[in-house]
């Protein structure tokens, strides 16, 4: 394999608009004490900061989730073969479920399910801590780490008691830049949770064995469809086109389409339906570039897609995710519905949906640009 660098992955990746903006490639660079490169900002693809340092290693290159270099490695690791047999990566089971806790249910974004699991492990001294995302406004989140429940209460879908600062925003993204959070906590034993961009591309520093993706005890990857970005320009038009005032939203899910739940006056709460399609002006343009709709590298998956309301679908996958999920139902810390296998193969049968929507997007994505 000749080596490759940085550059290729801006001539590869960025120049063709493909760079999911994971930033794999910033946190795992060799010479990450150098300031070799980094992001500008955080809306856009990583740079070179200071190139005359670069040592040509390819690090970044073979970890990058656009380069598909270590694919063979990882599909043997985690027993997946092709998308055309197994739409949905490798499992053998599949559970709807919920946090017994009230706060993880009531803040959960859909049934609680992540942190509950998350907040078992810190208990059982199975990790330290979790690399988590905060909500800041609607549309804005934050990585960040937690290390007990308050913090991960903090970090649930619900937006508690933030009021977004709407004119000072000038762009929004639902993205969370998780992976570069890792460099800040090298000795601690860590869970992560991240879309299946931020995973393939720890999965790919632990496949190379490289520093600190051996602290990442357990992967725990959510269902992606795709995810969002905002200029202060379009919040006007999206109010508009949706009848949505940002400041009203307090809470968001992702289903078969995305669920805007709002504060509504004498009424409660107002539920608004806007399917993926009508949304696509707002999305990153890089994840048409995707394919990976279930996180199929990582331990357990999760998604709203498939259960009821207030339920979470999961997906184990590796051994390790099959012991922390009977652990964690034999402990009451989640309840499972019981569904039989026809319930089973119906959502299956959605999920599998989704996936091959999203790859075929990818296809035909990928047929104009190269
Ligand atoms: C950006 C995004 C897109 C998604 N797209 C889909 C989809 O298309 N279809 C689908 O069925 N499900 C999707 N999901 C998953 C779904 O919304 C729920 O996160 C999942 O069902 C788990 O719910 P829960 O109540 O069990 O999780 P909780 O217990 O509420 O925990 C959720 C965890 O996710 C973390 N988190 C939140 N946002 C991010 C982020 N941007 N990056 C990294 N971590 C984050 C939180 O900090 C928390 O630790 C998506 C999630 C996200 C964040
Ligand atoms: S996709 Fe990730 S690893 Fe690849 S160039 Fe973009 S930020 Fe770096
Ligand atoms: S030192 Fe290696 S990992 Fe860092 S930018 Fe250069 S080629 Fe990439
Ligand atoms: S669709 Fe999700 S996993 Fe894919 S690039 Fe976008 S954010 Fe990452």
């Amino acid at each position: 394999m000749s080596t490759k660098s940085f550059q290729d992955l801006i001539k590869e990746v960025h120049d063709i608009g493909i760079c999911q903006e994971c930033g794999g490639c910033v946190s795992f660079c060799s010479s990450a004490e150098y300031n070799i490169i980094g992001f500008k900002d955080q809306y856009s693809p990583p740079v070179y900061i200071n190139e005359d340092k670069c040592l040509e290693c390819g690090i970044c290159y073979y970890i990058c989730p656009q380069t598909h270099i270590l694919d063979d490695d990882l599909n043997k690791t985690y027993k997946f073969s092709d998308y055309s047999s197994m739409p949905i990566g490798y499992y053998e089971d599949i559970y709807s479920c919920q946090a017994t806790d009230e706060e993880f249910l009531e803040y959960g974004t859909d049934g609680g399910v992540v942190n509950s699991i998350i907040n078992y492990l810190i208990e059982k001294k199975m990790i330290n801590g979790a690399i988590v995302s905060r909500t800041d406004a609607p549309f804005s989140r934050e990585a960040t780490f937690a290390d007990n429940k308050p913090d991960l209460i903090r970090s649930s879908g619900t937006k508690l008691d933030i009021s977004p600062h709407l004119d000072e925003i000038q762009k929004f993204s639902t993205y969370t830049h998780s992976i570069p959070e890792l460099n800040h906590y090298k000795f601690k034993k860590l869970a992560v949770v991240g879309t299946p961009c931020q995973l393939y591309t720890i999965r790919c520093m632990q496949d190379l064995g490289v520093t600190p993706s051996e602290n990442v005890e357990i992967c725990l990857g959510l269902f992606c469809y795709e995810n969002f970005f905002f200029e202060k320009s379009q919040i006007k038009k999206f109010e508009k086109d949706f009848n949505i005032k940002f400041s009203d939203i307090v809470k968001i899910n992702i289903k078969e389409d995305v669920i805007f739940r709002l504060k509504s006056e004498g009424t409660g709460e107002k539920i608004i339906h806007i399917p993926f399609n009508h949304l696509k002006e707002y999305m990153r343009p890089a994840c048409n570039a995707c394919d990976d709709f279930t996180n199929i590298f990582a331990d357990i998956s999760f998604g709203g897609l498939g259960s009821p309301d207030k339920y979470t679908t999961v997906i184990p996958r590796t051994e390790k995710g099959k012991s922390i999920l009977s652990q964690v139902i034999n402990a009451g810390i989640i309840n499972c519905l019981d569904l039989d296998s026809n319930k089973k193969d119906k959502m299956t049968e959605l999920i599998s949906q989704f996936s091959q929507s999203k790859i075929k997007r990818k296809e035909d994505f990928m047929k104009n640009i190269i």
